[in-house]
């Protein structure tokens, strides 16, 4: 039995048979093998030479049929490297005297003589050529690992998937009747794939550090995802404990839910609204059986993700109508793409950036590439007829972006004129307040804005320099940073003095020990994930505005982000001593 801890970040409990999955970047875990398999592993290793020559040499045919001579060229290199024996020999060698698996074996070796490439700097040509051996690494590992990564997709029976790292669109992908758990290497809070795992209900458990070095497919795991433990072959007495607790929590569940139909009121009687954080169209059902009042972020990007063609306009508008009509005269407020970063399209995912989290993301993406912008902009603004749809703008930096943005949405505007289609003339438009700049010129941009949403996962990365999904500065990652504290405070301020609405949707707003802290900086309306509703509303429902913000006042006088995260936990440890 192995006792891993790691960070919670969904909650639940599941214990089940681990199903390892490769990331999709192919970064292979060390996994070593009984010396009787070696042969084995060779053999796979060759085979996989083997049918990736023949790809390419049909593919280069097929060019040369074509006369793409450029292309032509590429493939004419890449088999030369296929078909050079050093590099096979170096590949077989190594599963030989380290018995690893020829995954990582391939992975390795090609990894090591792309490093090389790259360091010759001062040869460009020579340098580009890593970018041509990580394809060939791409290509072999695809023929090691298609059937495996196929299993994901085509799972008959429950398992707990465990991996080095899972990106937003691998867990999306994921079906919740038979993926129970995850546990991941890497990741953070607020990452995206941990949101993912969220709000599709899967107890998650990350940065849990070398762990896929510890678990073998098959064995026992279980995901304590409310205390971000992982307990890897438990023994008998641990497995009754949890199968006990996981009694206990589902019971607390089912007590919370019991509240559903109760108005989340604080016990002096100011009404908070609960909003909810969608990325598909079919959890806005779960949402509404939550108790959600709305729709406080629609992470549209997800309609991108996990595909291999763009979602034409007509697509994009049923995704859009569909959720509409289901919360009827409800908010929904649809969020432009936020791809980039994490979040790639398939044709981006082989052009990479330096530093992904500041470079072509977001709005900014959706500025350079107008034809897709616009197409989101007709499909929101046919399905804004059709409900209370509100339109929402991610990362803005600055007052140009925001302007921008609007004008290319008056264009749409005109064009829907023009064609005779409906749409809501006085559609609102907001923003997220995610970059300290946004929050440090939102009495500007509050001119030109008809709400603002605080994004508080991205103001906690772009304020504190701490990259939301990496677990090896994880312990940075705090929203309750007196440094975002006090972003937060202007910009609810500044909302109130030009008048216009403010919420919070970041992951701030759907853990148990923010609520207080909010309402008492003056927010009165939380966009969350759907299962944490009934804890949050539980919250609210106990306590009074003055209590708010008596303990907003203590807390904006601390100075340390350790002294405030203690003093809102025990505060809201009082409330709710269950969930803790
Ligand atoms: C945020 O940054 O707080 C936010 C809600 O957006 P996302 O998590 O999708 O980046
Ligand atoms: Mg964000």
């Amino acid at each position: 039995m192995e006792i891993r801890k790691g960070i919670a970040v969904s909650p639940g409990v599941s214990i089940g048979k681990s199903l390892i999955v490769d990331s999709e970047d192919y970064r292979i875990p060390r996994r070593e093998i009984e010396s009787s398999q070696r042969m084995g592993e060779i053999q796979r290793a060759r085979n996989a030479f083997r049918d990736a020559i023949e790809e390419l040499t049909a593919l280069e045919r097929a060019q040369g049929e074509a006369g793409g001579g450029r292309i032509k060229d590429i493939f004419a290199v890449h088999l030369r490297f296929l078909r050079d024996r050093s590099l096979r020999r170096k590949v077989t060698d190594m599963i030989h005297a380290d018995s690893v698996t020829a995954e990582y074996a391939v992975s390795t070796v090609l990894r090591e003589i792309a490093a090389h490439f790259e360091t010759n700097v001062k040869d460009a040509y020579i340098s580009e050529r890593a970018a041509d051996v990580y394809d060939i690494e791409r290509r072999l590992l695809r023929r090691l690992l298609g059937t495996k990564r196929e299993d994901i997709l085509h799972l008959s029976e429950e398992v707990v998937v465990v991996a080095r790292e899972l990106s937003p669109t691998q867990t999306a992908g994921f079906n919740r009747d038979y993926v129970k758990g995850i546990a991941s290497d890497a990741g953070g809070r607020t990452s995206h794939a941990a949101i993912v795992a969220r709000s599709l209900g899967i107890p998650a458990v990350v940065a849990l550090e070398d762990l896929t070095e510890v678990v073998r497919g098959g064995d026992t795991v279980i995901i304590d995802g409310n205390r971000g433990i992982v307990i890897v072959n438990p023994d008998v007495e641990t497995i009754h404990q949890y199968e006990q607790y996981y009694r206990e929590f589902v019971a607390l569940e089912h007590k919370l839910d019991t509240i559903r139909e109760k108005p989340a009121v604080t016990r002096d009687g100011v009404k908070i609204t609960l909003l909810g954080n969608i990325e598909f169209p079919d959890e806005a059902e779960i949402l509404l059986e939550k108790g959600g009042e709305g729709i406080g972020l629609y992470r549209t990007e997800f309609l991108y993700l996990n595909r291999s063609t763009d979602p034409v306009e007509q697509e994009q508008y049923e995704a859009y109508a569909e959720t509409v009509r289901v919360f009827k005269d409800r908010p929904v407020v649809i969020r432009t793409f936020d791809l980039g970063a994490d979040k790639y399209t398939q044709r981006r995912r082989s052009a990479p950036e330096p530093n992904p989290f500041l470079g072509l993301r977001s709005i900014r993406f959706c500025l350079q590439n107008l034809t897709m912008f616009k197409t989101q902009l007709r499909a929101i603004l046919r399905a804004s007829v059709l409900g209370q749809v509100k339109i929402m703008f991610p990362l803005i930096t600055n007052i140009q972006e925001l302007m921008q943005a609007k004008m290319i949405l008056h264009d749409v505007m005109e064009d829907l004129d023009e064609e005779n289609i409906k749409y809501n003339r006085d559609i609102e438009v907001g923003i997220m307040i995610e970059t300290p700049s946004a929050a440090l010129t939102a009495s500007t941009l509050a001119r030109d804005a008809d709400f603002f949403s605080i994004g508080t996962n991205d103001l906690t990365q772009y304020t504190l320099a701490v990259d939301r999904g990496n677990e090896l500065v994880s312990t940075l990652y705090s929203a309750a940073d007196p440094a975002v504290l006090r972003l937060i405070r202007t910009v609810i301020q500044d909302a109130y003095k030009a008048q216009i609405d403010v919420s919070v949707c970041g992951e701030m707003a759907s853990e148990p020990e923010y609520v207080m802290l909010l309402l008492g900086l003056g927010i009165r309306t939380l966009s969350l994930t759907s299962p944490m509703i009934p804890e949050i509303k539980q919250v609210i429902r106990s306590v009074t505005i003055e209590d708010c913000n008596n303990l907003t006042r203590k807390v904006l006088a601390m100075n340390s982000e350790r002294q405030i995260a203690a003093y809102l936990r025990n505060a809201v440890r009082k409330i709710l001593p269950e969930a803790f």
